[in-house]
């Protein structure tokens, strides 16, 4: 059986033990075994901080952003075998395994081309400086350096290109080496990406490790300088925040987590309509697309009373077309979960939820007698407000309906019932009650998407994360901040205030001035 490799200390590794069966969730056949026991954290922690980060902080922001590029280049041009990795591990369609692949991409892409904009160094500027006394003498300026220290990436299964390659960027860009830690479950996408990785030679030694398996003992290593980005459920998230790495060494930690994302449609959305039909398009895809296992997907449609027994007609209808099963097969869109553990877990969600709604599509039953099916399910509430539907993130095909009065101020109760999301939507052509619902979701939501007829062609759907703007939301879902621009290399830096005489201060710590001010 193939066995998956770690990239430690500069070398590939093989972990000891039995290791955890990676399946095909279409069959059920074991594809591969992975696991790290006997493996030593440590000293993969040790190398990347006394080789991996000198090596980086030697080079420019520039030169960080041209390897990202290259690393770029390196896996977009093996996407056709990764696409087929994506099929058999994660139970991917095509489009589901391109999104995942093409995100990871394109982020490192996105980061590249930022960083041609920046200066030729290894550290940026924060904002102006300014004179901090009655003279100008005495100059102030802020900066942010490269910690030096690991940034360890814990990633959930369920976007193993994606998830990696975003962090990645953030943290190879600010002048930290990674070590890259994937899901398990899906982890054979991300070997391949590691070996891509290290075969590319982009990366100067020690900028790189990845850990295939258990994380073991892995934040027991961890310092002062060094930084975890985790993805994954509020169940581990918890674990985490307990550890003393965290809690008495001041590691950093940066949380992603569950979200019980929303969409609110508004009382002006008239069946027929253009934006009726772009909610009816957008949730079937956000419910449906990865089968739901997509930490921005829609788990909550608040829509007023009078409109919901229509949308919940052509709901029904639209995902009612997307056909289900092994992608492979011809013409299906949805495939199956990624292992029977969250099969299970999707199928005592659906009955919990079925305890207190009516069930508009779908339901619990597992759909083939083999592989990880499950129908896509839509619910319709009585009671909006039942703790049901804001407790318990399902991860799977599954929305609920809630009716509401219509009032942004009712909409924003229900959202914030949740307790804190990635994302949250508000389907309207009525500019005041977009703003004023805008304004209410806000402080529950780390990004809000406005949809409305006038940008229908031209909008992503929410659940496509952007490297332009921040990822992560309060509460429930972490409290972190991940991308959002340049904004994503400030978890891995130390923001510096620097005080002293003018042109020493102004000269080697403000921001150069833009080539065209100087050009002559
Ligand atoms: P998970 O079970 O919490 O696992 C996440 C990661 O943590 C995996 O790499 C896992 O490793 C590792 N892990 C688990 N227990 C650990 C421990 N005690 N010490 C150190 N590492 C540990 O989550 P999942 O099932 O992979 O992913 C699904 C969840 O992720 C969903 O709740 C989803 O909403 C969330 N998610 C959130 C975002 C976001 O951006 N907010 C994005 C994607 C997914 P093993 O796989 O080896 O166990």
């Amino acid at each position: 059986m193939h066995r998956l490799q770690s990239y430690l200390a500069g070398q590939w590794q093989t972990g000891q033990g039995d290791g955890t069966p990676l399946i095909d969730p279409s069959s059920g056949a074991t594809l591969a075994l992975a696991g790290a026991l006997g493996l030593s954290r440590a000293a993969a922690l040790e190398h990347a901080r006394r080789v991996g980060g000198p090596a980086l902080r030697a080079m420019t922001l520039r030169q960080r952003g041209a390897a990202l590029k290259a690393l770029s280049a390196a896996i977009h041009a093996q996407r056709e075998p990764l696409i087929d990795l994506g099929v058999a591990n994660a139970g991917n369609t095509r489009g589901d395994a391109k999104f995942d692949i093409d995100g990871a991409t394109g982020t490192l892409a996105a980061y590249a081309a930022l960083a041609a904009e920046l200066p030729e160094r290894g550290f940026l500027s924060d904002g102006p400086g300014q004179a901090l006394g009655r003279s100008p003498r005495f100059w102030g300026q802020h900066v942010w350096v490269p910690r030096h220290g690991v940034a360890v990436h814990v990633n959930a299964f369920n976007f193993p290109a994606w998830g990696l390659c975003e962090k990645m960027a953030c943290a190879l860009l600010a002048g930290v080496p990674v070590l890259e830690k994937p899901g398990t479950p899906t982890a054979l996408m991300a070997e391949r990406i590691a070996h891509i990785i290290v075969d590319s030679g982009a990366l100067p030694p020690g900028a790189f490790s990845f850990l295939c398996g258990e994380a073991g003992d892995l934040l027991d290593h961890l310092g002062p300088q060094d930084t975890v980005a985790f993805t994954g459920s509020s169940a581990t998230a918890h674990v985490f925040r307990a550890h003393a790495a965290f809690a008495r060494r001041g590691a950093r930690l940066n949380v992603e987590a569950d979200s019980l994302n929303a969409v609110v449609a508004g009382p002006d959305v008239a069946s027929g309509s253009a934006t009726f039909d772009l909610l009816v398009r957008d949730t079937a895809r956000e419910v449906t697309q990865k089968a739901g296992q997509k930490c921005t997907a829609t788990r909550r449609v608040c829509v007023p009373a009078a409109l919901l027994p229509e949308l919940a007609e052509a709901l029904s209808a639209e995902i009612g077309n997307v056909k289900v099963g092994d992608p492979r097969e011809d013409g299906v869109r949805m495939g199956p979960l990624t292992n029977p553990a969250q099969l299970q877990s999707v199928q005592e969600g659906i009955r919990r939820l079925a305890g207190a709604a009516r069930v508009v599509r779908g339901g619990p039953e597992a759909l083939r007698p083999r592989g990880c099916f499950v129908a896509a399910t839509l619910l319709a509430a009585a009671d909006a407000a039942a703790p049901v539907f804001h407790a318990e993130e399902v991860f799977g095909p599954v929305a609920t309906l809630l009716p509401f009065d219509g009032s942004p101020a009712t909409a924003a109760r229900l959202v914030a019932l949740g307790e804190g999301g990635l994302v949250a939507s508000v389907y309207s052509d009525d500019k005041d009650f977009s703003i004023a619902t805008a304004l209410e979701l806000a402080p529950w939501s780390g990004r809000l998407y406005l949809a409305s007829e006038r940008m229908a062609e031209h909008g992503t759907g929410a659940g496509t994360v952007l490297p332009q703007m921040v990822h992560g939301g309060p509460g429930r879902a972490g409290g972190g901040e991940e991308l959002g621009g340049l904004r994503g290399l400030s978890l891995y830096m130390q923001r510096t205030a620097i005080q002293g005489f003018k042109s020493v201060v102004e000269g080697a710590f403000g921001a150069p001035a833009p080539a065209s001010a100087t050009a002559g």
